[in-house]
């Protein structure tokens, strides 16, 4: 059965991940977002089921505890409880297209330990540059701003621990190379569901 790759993209706040996989999915076809969990409320604009499913704290712990398991990875992240469930991402891989996760360094790591999957990190060009797109998106301000800056720290710390890096200064650059490394991918040894390799029927003797 088809099965597409696990992209796992992780990026401090602002450093314009949304930016780049929106560009990214407009010229490349085969590629799908799958949609996570959230307690932090809608920003103006966002629609519940689209950007995320916006629950209640109750609802996702509830989610959480669901078994076998009801979440493939979940973290707080400044503050809010994020996760992306299971059988979301089993769904979206079984169509055939790559599924891309837009989770943080916590839900990154966790993914990396149980399933086969690509992760790549975008990084600013400077933490004043970062600032700079935040503040310039006006969707946080004062104490929730200052604290998804403190964390960007934390987060670009981690940033060795991804198979890619991108730095995303010139945007168009960003795109590009985002673009690349999922076609080097798609290149790869085609697998199974399972993860490990196809098994090519036919090989020529001489
Ligand atoms: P994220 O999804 O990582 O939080 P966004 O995609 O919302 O970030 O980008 C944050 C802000 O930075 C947006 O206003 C976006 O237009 C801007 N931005 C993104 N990439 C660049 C870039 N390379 N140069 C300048 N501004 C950028
Ligand atoms: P935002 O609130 O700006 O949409 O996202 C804040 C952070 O939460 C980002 O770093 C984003 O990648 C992360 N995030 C979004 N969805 C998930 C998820 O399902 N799991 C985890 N671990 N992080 C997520």
């Amino acid at each position: 059965m088809a099965s597409g790759l696990l992209l796992v993209l992780s990026a401090p706040s602002g450093c314009g991940k949304t930016t780049i996989v929106r560009k990214v999915m407009a010229t490349l076809p085969g590629l799908v977002f799958s949609v996570s969990h959230t307690t932090r409320p809608a920003r103006a604009g966002e629609v519940d089921g689209v950007q995320y499913h916006f629950v209640d704290e109750a609802a996702f712990l509830q989610i959480r505890d669901q078994q076998p398991s009801g979440f493939l990875e979940w973290a707080r992240v400044h503050g809010n409880l994020y996760g992306t469930g299971v059988e979301t991402v089993r769904q979206l891989q079984q169509t055939g297209c790559d599924v891309i996760l837009d989770i943080d360094v916590q839900g990154a790591a966790q993914v990396r330990e149980r399933v086969p999957a690509v992760s790549v990190f975008i990084a600013p060009p400077s933490m004043q540059e970062l600032e700079r797109r935040l503040r310039g998106r006006g969707t946080e301000e004062g104490a929730i701003l200052k604290k998804r800056l403190d964390n960007a720290a934390k987060e670009i710390a981690a940033a060795g621990k991804y198979q890619y890096l991108i730095v995303n200064d010139r945007l168009d650059e960003a795109v590009e190379t985002f673009r690349s490394i999922i076609i080097a991918e798609r290149s790869r040894q085609r697998r199974t569901l399972s993860g490990q390799p196809v098994q090519l029927a036919c090989s020529n003797r001489h």
